[in-house]
């Protein structure tokens, strides 16, 4: 049978595989995506929002407005369920957005569609088998593809991950929960309780979210599972009827322990799951695929060596690993016994302080993510800033310049000044003036630099100050030898 070749094939068109598969396309790269759904409808609720960083980052592809346009703007940030304003915060998305993950994957897929990406539907990769220079990947309809690089952005029960053989090590559940949206013959008492709650959703529906008697489960929820967690909790079901959708998650809490192995490259809830307290999945997994998509893109045209993909894990795991601990302690904080009342109090009065406050919310908002890339000025593995630039052409803004996913050197000192001739096929030099204040989520204001390296994530991989020291380095590591 004639097999279809692909440089990158992704498993899953969820929030990761549509994000990694537009950020390979504005590179160049022959991307397609194999998904199980028919369609981009969800069925139950997900994500309900997406933070300020996930924000910067779509806005750094010219995208936001898309999402802007259908979500509400607002201060979604909790801990905890306490709430975290991040109006004072030095972005020009200083808050989150409202928008339910069905929306947000829409939107996506039109993007993604725009840009050529190919969705092979209603198909299920089912196995691979790698070599030296490429894997096999075996399709549920019989046929196979091939690709040089597959990555799993198949969701927490990722068959990518189990057929790299990669553990995922963490914590079984201990906890289950049954969401639900459901019409009821009686009005039922709303309100937080049963360690979630009752509300009212869209067209006179009803919403729940119980906690479930048992933990384990061999089948999909159904009506009788809702109707038992009602009695249990009011002694009554208050005649549930006709539900428009039933699902359920847990607390397990787990990570990938390489999000790399060979060719195979795991993305999003494939490489990390945790309890959704915080709503971070979705935006680590969008962040993932953004720092994954330009590496990827470099190594397969061969700008760049193999090893430039073990800084995907390098950065990545860290960061997966905090949201991990941070949901966590979000989730033993959500008890409702005196104690942890107590404790919950004690953090509410302490997240009211201004410096706790801005540090709690800068993790939870994305904008503290800071890569390890060694001791030097403040913005080294920060996020570069939006700022309003003065060009020769005019006014622009830094998240501008980054819409097509190309590196950017921008030289804010002596025009001329610094010459990266070696690497202008691939790297952009931007000289440009910026007058006003330097400044960072938490840390506040920083000196101005002279020069900077922006990476196409958005992420700062070089500084200079005034001399151009490590920047032949820095380029070279980044962006390949000359
Ligand atoms: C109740 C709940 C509330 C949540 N709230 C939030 C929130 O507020 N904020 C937030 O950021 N996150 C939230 N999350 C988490 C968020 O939904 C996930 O983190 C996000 O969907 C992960 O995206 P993904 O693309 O990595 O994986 P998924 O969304 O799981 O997508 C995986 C895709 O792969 C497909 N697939 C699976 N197996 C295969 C295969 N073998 N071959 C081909 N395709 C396959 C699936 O059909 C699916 O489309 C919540 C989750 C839950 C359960």
């Amino acid at each position: 049978m004639h097999k279809i070749e692909h440089a990158v094939v992704i498993a899953g068109g969820g929030p990761t595989g549509l994000m990694l598969a537009g950020e390979l396309a504005l590179a160049g790269v022959d991307v397609a995506i194999v998904e199980l759904r028919a369609s981009q409808k969800l069925d139950g609720s997900r994500s309900r929002g997406l933070h300020s960083r996930t924000i910067e980052v779509l806005d750094q592809r010219g995208i936001a407005d898309r999402f802007l346009a259908v979500g509400q703007a607002m201060q979604v940030q909790r801990f905890a369920g306490i709430p975290l304003d991040i109006s004072d915060f030095p972005t020009r998305h200083n808050y989150g957005l409202a928008l339910s993950q069905s929306h947000f994957e829409r939107i996506l897929a039109t993007w993604v569609s725009e840009l050529g990406v190919p969705i092979a539907r209603e198909r299920e990769v089912t196995g691979l088998a790698q070599g030296d220079t490429g894997v096999d990947i075996a399709l549920s309809d019989g046929q196979s593809l091939g690709a040089d690089y597959l990555v799993g952005c198949d969701g927490g029960r990722s068959v990518i991950r189990k057929a790299a053989g990669i553990e995922f090590p963490g914590w079984d559940p201990s906890t289950s929960w049954l969401i639900a949206e459901v019409e009821m013959d009686e009005e039922p008492e709303f309100g937080l309780r049963g360690g979630g709650g009752i509300g009212r959703a869209d067209g006179g529906l009803v919403g729940i979210a119980l906690i479930e008697q048992h933990l384990e489960h061999t089948s999909e929820p159904t009506l009788q599972d809702v109707s038992e967690a009602l009695i249990a909790l009011d002694g009554t079901d208050y005649g549930v009827n006709s539900p428009r959708w039933i699902s359920r998650f847990t607390d397990m809490t787990r990570q990938a322990a390489s999000y790399r192995n060979g060719r195979v490259l795991l993305a999003g809830d494939a490489a990390h799951v945790h309890p959704p307290q915080g709503g971070q999945g979705l935006n680590t997994g969008v962040q993932d695929a953004v720092n994954l998509g330009w590496k990827l893109a470099q190594v397969v045209s061969g700008t760049s060596p193999e090893r430039l993909l073990d800084t995907y894990h390098a950065e990545r795991h860290p960061v997966g690993a905090r949201v991990l601990h941070n949901s966590m302690t979000q989730g033993a904080l959500r008890s409702t016994d005196e104690r942890t009342k107590a404790l919950r109090d004690t953090m509410t009065e302490l997240l009211s302080m201004d410096e706790p406050r801005k540090r709690f919310a800068a993790m939870m908002s994305g904008l503290d993510i800071h890569y390890d890339l060694g001791e030097g000025h403040p913005l080294l593995g920060r996020r570069m800033p939006d700022l309003d630039l003065v060009t020769a052409r005019g006014p622009v803004r830094v998240f501008t310049l980054l819409h097509d996913a190309k590196p950017v050197l921008l030289n804010l000192g002596e025009p001329g000044g610094v010459d990266i001739t070696p690497w202008s096929d691939r790297v952009r030099l931007v000289g440009a003036e910026y007058v006003g204040p330097w400044e960072l989520p938490v840390l506040g204001a920083v000196t101005a630099p002279s020069v900077v390296l922006i990476r196409p994530d958005g992420y700062v991989a070089w500084v200079g100050d005034g001399t151009h020291g490590g920047l032949v380095d820095s380029l070279t590591t980044w962006f390949g030898s000359p």
